[in-house]
């Protein structure tokens, strides 16, 4: 059986990248976590779950770029899609990756991309997340952020937090100082002991604990889970503490428990829908699933039904 690590490895590894996106037979393996390869494909759904009380956030997948050139060419798709949202009137925001900015080739050249996705998206009144990525670039990802956020205001540009590091609660505590808006997610790469809680109770309680700091900041923060027992902890925190349903969200993945979404959209609560698409869907598809390798047999029964 294969292993979440193995998975996470395999998300890596550049050869079968480039063999699973070249062959359009793998293809249709991807529409369980990916909603299409074009911007328009995304309208169409989003337009969809629109209707269903949920928002969306726009992700372009493509991350860590092997040239300044590619970056550029994520600029132009986002600044794109920042276009596309104000035209067809659809209720969404976008998430970046700063590997996908070129951060792994210049930390300068990904603040300077970011920041004209920012800009744009301040211009049209939009919000833009800075997705977080593995730990190496935990740092840098938050540096970036509080540069932007020096420069554009809170409802511009917010950051993501991992509940499986152990620096967590403290950036989460320094952060919501700024004042910044925080999506709370349990983390979904592979990272040491050293940096992050092995265990799932750990990941689980340091999420509770980071998750009651955001809702009592006062601030509007995003809730990432699919987690039946992270949601039941958020209500029952919220009602506890009289903070009304307007003042966070519920975030969840493409594909993902989408009768919980349609749920929480139902019982009133804000429902955000993250939604990738493109063409080099290969790591994102196969963090996926290492997050719940059951997904493979789905997957497999798929390839196979012709
Ligand atoms: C909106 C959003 C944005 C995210 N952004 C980031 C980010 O910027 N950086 C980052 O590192 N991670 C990000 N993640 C991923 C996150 O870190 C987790 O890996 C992922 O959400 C699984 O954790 P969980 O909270 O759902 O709990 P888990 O304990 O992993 O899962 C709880 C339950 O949810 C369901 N479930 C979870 N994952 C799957 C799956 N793949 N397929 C089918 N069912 C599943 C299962 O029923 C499972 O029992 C994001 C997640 C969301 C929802």
């Amino acid at each position: 059986m294969l292993t979440r690590s193995a998975l996470i490895y395999l998300s890596r590894h550049e050869g079968l990248k480039d063999f699973a996106t070249r062959f359009s037979f793998f293809k249709k393996l991807t529409t369980r976590f990916v909603a299409g390869e074009t911007i328009d494909e995304a309208v169409n759904f989003i337009r969809e779950i629109n209707a269903e009380n949920c928002t969306a956030s726009f992700d372009h997948l493509n991350e860590s770029v092997s040239s300044a050139a590619e970056a550029e060419k994520e600029v132009v798709e986002y600044l794109e899609i920042l276009n596309k949202i104000e035209e067809t009137k659809i209720r969404s925001n976008v998430s970046i990756k700063l590997t996908q900015f070129g951060l792994g080739l210049d930390p300068e050249l990904a603040y300077r991309n970011a920041r004209r996705v920012v800009e744009e998206a301040h211009r049209h009144g939009n919000f833009t997340r800075v997705d977080m990525e593995d730990s190496h670039v935990t740092q840098v990802t938050i540096d970036i952020f509080k540069r932007l956020r020096s420069e554009f205001g809170l409802n511009d540009v917010g950051i993501v937090l991992q509940s499986y590091l152990h620096r967590t609660y403290a950036d989460a505590q320094e952060l919501v100082k700024l004042p910044a808006r925080i999506r709370i997610c349990k983390g979904a790469y592979n990272e040491p002991p050293e940096v992050a809680f092995p265990t799932k109770k750990d990941v689980d309680e340091n999420y509770i604990k980071v998750m009651q700091l955001l809702l009592a900041s006062g601030h509007y923060h995003g809730i990432a889970t699919h987690d039946p027992r992270m949601i039941e902890a958020t209500i029952n925190f919220s009602a506890r503490e009289g903070i009304s349903k307007d003042k966070f969200e519920f975030q969840m993945l493409y594909g993902i428990r989408r009768d919980l979404q349609r749920q929480l959209a139902r019982d009133g609560y804000n429902m955000r829908v993250y939604v990738p698409y493109g063409k080099h869907w290969y790591p994102y598809f196969m963090r996926r699933l290492a997050e719940r390798p059951a997904n493979i047999w789905f997957v497999l029964k798929n390839l196979f039904k012709g």
